[in-house]
């Protein structure tokens, strides 16, 4: 790590790390990085070797910008340091992020073994893309105990992939334990660490060898923006991600949209303090409330696993679900009353969001395997934003309010 880097906290880094102006680029000055929109740049003669492995941004050499492009770079330089490592790739979403590296280091005959709890759109890619078309076995395991990873693994698994806390009941692994299990087996340990960001939780640092990001969510934090990202201190899977992303797949984050996300990054510790001291105080109004089954956020001591979440998280984070008394009907009646929190999937922005996992991300998973995963018809999932927590309370209240009235209302 350089020595700008090692010296500098997080907050420092999040503001201005990367955005130093473009080496060999005219100085004006610029205190944020121009958005370069350059598809080509010119060579400096023909007997120079400008060649994809030979060009080096950070001495401000570019070919071409699905290769590389200043202000993805810039971005890359930012989240690297943020997450703690070497190397870093922007992608055009998550999902890409996610299906590069995956493809990094898998092949044809190997195996899989990954969290039953991931992010719905994952799961589909490692069944319907990695074991379905590219014949990737996989085995999907309640990584909430890691006997359960353990037991899973077999000669050919080449790949743990994982996520924590996941979505939308907010269960935890321990990320520490499952490294060992993975580098017991060689294989790699790969962490999509989306609903943590990197200043809630560093995977890295607890023994993962890559971390990935929908940037769409906490880290550019305005929901203005489709993005991924990579982080790896590995040098061979950096290789293979390079070539997969700019020459065999071309998954790359544009650069207006590198733009943002660098933008979003400058308030990220602000934000997500935000989001957490919101989410504690709903999580705890919630916890309270007589119309609440149960509530599921890792900061309550009611959570089964809040000791390990003390230890492997540095915060608990703006998301969390609870289960709404009375069947599916009462939970739509408390759904369309709310005002603030806007009926959307996706997190991460600073404005409050509230979805419906059973009708709307976790849909298509088939009842049976749904239930299994406790995802109940009256589950909601709250995404919360920065606006005043009085405001996200009353808004609740109005919720709870329509739920009274069916209540007291004989059907
Ligand atoms: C949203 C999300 C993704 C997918 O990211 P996109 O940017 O939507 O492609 C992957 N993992 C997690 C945990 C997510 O929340």
């Amino acid at each position: 790590m350089d020595d700008e880097r090692s010296s500098k906290r997080f907050e420092t880094l999040a503001v201005a790390h990367g955005e130093e102006a473009t080496p060999g680029a005219p100085d004006v000055g610029d205190v944020v990085s121009p958005i370069h929109l350059s598809s080509t740049f010119a060579l400096p003669g023909l007997d120079t070797e400008m060649s994809l492995e030979d060009v080096d941004p950070s001495k401000g050499e570019f070919l071409y910008s699905r290769l590389s492009n200043p202000t993805r770079h810039a971005l890359e330089e930012r989240l690297a340091a943020l997450e703690g490592g070497e190397h870093a790739f922007a992608f055009s979403s998550g999902t890409a992020a996610i299906f590069t590296s995956v493809l990094a280091v898998v092949e044809p005959g190997d195996h899989i073994v990954a969290f039953d709890d991931l992010y719905a759109g994952t799961r589909r890619m490692f069944e319907n893309v990695f074991r379905d078309r590219l014949a990737v076995d996989v085995t999907f395991v309640d990584a909430t105990d890691t006997e359960n990873v353990a037991d899973a693994m077999t000669d050919e698994t080449t790949l743990v992939w994982m996520e924590t806390p996941t979505n939308p009941r907010m269960k935890l692994c321990d990320l520490s334990a499952i490294g060992e299990v993975a580098d017991a087996h060689d294989a790699v340990f790969g962490v999509d660490n989306t609903f943590m960001s990197p200043y809630f939780q560093a995977p890295l640092d607890l023994g993962a060898d890559m971390v990935a990001h929908s940037t769409t969510k906490f880290i550019n934090g305005h929901s203005d923006s489709i993005g991924g990202a990579v982080v790896t201190n590995d040098e061979a899977i950096a290789d293979e991600v390079v070539f997969l992303q700019q020459v065999g797949i071309g998954d790359v984050l544009s650069p207006f949209d590198s733009y943002l996300v660098l933008r979003g990054t400058k308030t990220l510790p602000m934000r997500m303090r935000e989001h957490e001291a919101n989410a504690t105080v709903i999580a705890e109004y919630l916890d309270d409330h007589e119309l609440v089954d149960s509530v599921y956020y890792p900061g309550l001591e009611s959570h089964p696993q809040h000791e390990l979440a003390g230890e492997q998280m540095m915060g608990y984070g703006g998301v969390l679900s609870f289960e709404l008394a009375g069947g599916l009907e009462d939970a739509k009646a408390f759904l369309e009353r709310l005002e603030t929190f806007t009926l959307a999937v996706s997190l991460g922005g600073v404005e409050s969001l509230v979805e419906h996992p059973a009708a709307m991300t976790h849909e298509p998973v088939p009842r049976e395997e749904r239930e299994a995963l406790g995802i109940t018809d009256t589950l909601v999932r709250v995404s919360v934003g920065v606006e005043h927590v009085d405001d996200l309370v009353a808004d609740l209240d109005r919720g709870f309010a329509a739920l009274e009235e069916r209540i007291a209302t004989p059907k």
